[in-house]
């Protein structure tokens, strides 16, 4: 088969990655047919199998792997970079980039177009930094940074320093909290929450919200992940997105408290929201005894082998459980030309049912 262009995915196995290998394989993605290389660490999931990716299997936070396992794909056209080192050290996340940027610009002679995912955190700070110095929302890609170290600054510095040398168009990404279905991401609040609810079903427990009460009320913005794929496959083939930021979320809002009910109708569970008076629980504390049950869990229900650790992370709903008014504008979107929407409520059911199809869920 002839392609018209060939992709570079870093972070195949991830929340997004997963998505953009199955997007880019369909007959009518803009720039198709496309050819898809498709990078993790971890050996090649059955559960992607299904997908065309030619997969390889390379650590590129070590710069040798990186070089002799990348350089030779000549024929790649673009990159979309979709990983992180799993911590927000800004040293480490920039060499990994670093390293698939050094191996694939000074081979692939075709090479057009870099899509980087960073996120939200580029308006808030990083989970690990006083949260007192940030934008207001709703946020706007125009502005400024932070005065404080992210690892997004590395990245995009990179971006545009290689890209500028090198007569290379890029994008950035920014999306909100991510709704998809992989099993091997480290930031997964859809599996985090379904793992939660089949664990409460499992011990026969009501799905208690055991997050602020400001969190409960207030509006959250979220990215399918699909939609996440479709924008950066728009912002790779489209001259009118070329060396953009653009933010990323579903275009609606939500309430914790609404979805809360959508979980408990999908696992039958009775349902306690917030409690009046009630400081946060953490779910990571709640949780961090359940590795037992989820592998029962697990072999009672016949379910793809995962590790309560990998499918679920409670650390990460524990901060999106006390975030506020942490939302995204679409503005500049609409007028560069992307129109893509998810209604949010049906990106979660359907993730739900993906994993269930999947078996990664019971
Ligand atoms: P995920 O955690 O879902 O996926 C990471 C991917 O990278 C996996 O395929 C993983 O596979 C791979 N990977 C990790 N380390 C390496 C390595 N050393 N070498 C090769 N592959 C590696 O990523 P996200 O999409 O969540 O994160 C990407 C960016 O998006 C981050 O900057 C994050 O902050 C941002 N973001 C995420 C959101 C979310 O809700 N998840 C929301 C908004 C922004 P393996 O482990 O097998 O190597």
């Amino acid at each position: 088969q002839s392609y018209k262009s060939v992709a570079l995915i870093v972070g195949v196995t991830g929340i997004v990655g997963s998505s953009l290998a199955e997007t880019l394989q369909y007959p009518d993605t803009p720039g198709g047919p496309w050819k898809v290389y498709g990078v993790a660490r971890r050996p090649h999931p059955t559960w992607l199998a299904k997908t065309h990716v030619e997969y390889i299997q390379c650590d590129v936070s070590n710069t040798e792997e990186t070089k002799s396992k990348i350089s030779p794909l000549t024929d790649i056209t673009h990159i979309f970079y979709v990983s992180w080192v799993g911590n927000e050290d800004c040293s480490m996340n920039a060499v990994m980039f670093q390293n698939i940027l050094s191996s694939v610009i000074p081979n692939a002679r075709n090479l057009q177009h870099i899509c980087l995912q960073t996120g939200t955190k580029h308006y808030i700070g990083l989970f690990e930094t006083d949260t007192s110095d940030t934008h207001d929302s709703p946020y706007t890609e125009d502005l400024p940074r932070l005065k404080q170290p992210n690892f997004y600054h590395n990245l995009e510095d990179i971006l545009y320093e290689e890209t500028g040398k090198n007569g290379l168009t890029w994008s950035v990404h920014r999306p909100a909290l991510i709704f998809g279905f992989s099993p091997c991401s480290l930031m997964n609040i859809v599996s985090t929450l379904s793992v939660y609810a089949a664990i409460c079903k499992h011990e026969n427990k009501p799905l208690v919200y055991p997050g602020t009460k400001a969190s409960w009320h207030c509006f959250v913005d979220s990215a399918d992940a699909e939609l996440v794929a479709e924008h950066q496959i728009w912002a790779a083939v489209d001259p009118k997105a070329k060396n953009q930021v653009f933010n990323c979320t579903n275009g609606d809002l939500f309430k914790w408290k609404h979805i809360w009910k959508v979980l408990a109708d999908q696992f039958g569970l009775e349902m306690v929201g917030y409690i009046e008076g009630n400081e946060q629980v953490s779910m990571a504390e709640l949780m961090k005894d359940k590795d037992s049950v989820w592998d029962e869990i697990v072999k009672t229900n016949g379910l793809m082998p995962t590790k309560l650790k990998d499918i679920a992370s409670f650390w990460f709903a524990d901060i999106a459980f006390q975030c506020e008014n942490v939302l995204s504008s679409m503005h500049k979107n609409r007028v560069h030309g992307f129109f893509g929407f998810r209604n949010t409520t049906t990106s979660f059911i359907s993730c739900i049912h993906k994993m269930r199809a999947y078996k990664f869920i019971p």
